[in-house]
């Protein structure tokens, strides 16, 4: 088991050993050196370890910086996606305006050839656009009035169309 006693405490123990059971320099000596190398020892562990952890800590900043990139590059992807798909909408609904716009012009053009072929039938003008109102003029002349059967069918395909 690594002995976790701090540093000062060993060197102070090895000191009082070495006055108690070796007041003789060469031995005393030989005591301190071996407390400095153990002091040695646990500084060279205390400097790898903190090696480790800074390229522990290196990894994890670049593990988190690419993912950051990679969160970006993905945003600006998808950002890409939905302007396109914008777009898309936008064509499509102009397109179906468009389409819409046109079928309506369409109709107005058929319902206006349908309005004449009417009014030809008409049995109030005959497709004259006027009509015998009843009367006359004193002088025998008969008096005719503008026929409303085409005004009808217009005004009847413009709440339709
Ligand atoms: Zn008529």
């Amino acid at each position: 088991m690594a002995d976790t006693r701090p540093l000062w405490m060993l060197v102070r123990e090895a000191f009082e050993v070495t006055e108690h059971y070796a007041p003789e320099p060469p031995l005393r000596d030989k005591l301190v050196g071996i407390a400095l190398d153990y002091a040695d020892a646990k500084n060279a562990a205390a400097r790898a370890e903190v090696e480790r952890l800074t390229k522990e800590r290196d990894e994890a900043t670049a593990t988190v910086e690419l993912v950051n990139s990679n969160n970006l590059t993905l945003a600006a992807e998808l950002a890409g996606w939905k302007q396109a798909a914008r777009q898309m909408e936008a064509e499509r609904d102009e397109a179906r305006a468009a389409l819409e716009a046109y079928g309506r012009e369409k109709v107005r053009e058929g319902m206006r050839w349908a309005a004449e072929i009417i009014r030809g039938c008409c049995p109030e003008c005959q497709g004259t656009g006027v009509r015998d109102s009843g009367g006359a003029q004193p002088w025998g002349e008969p008096i005719t009035v503008p026929c409303d059967c085409a005004d009808a069918i217009l005004a009847g395909m413009e709440t339709i169309v």
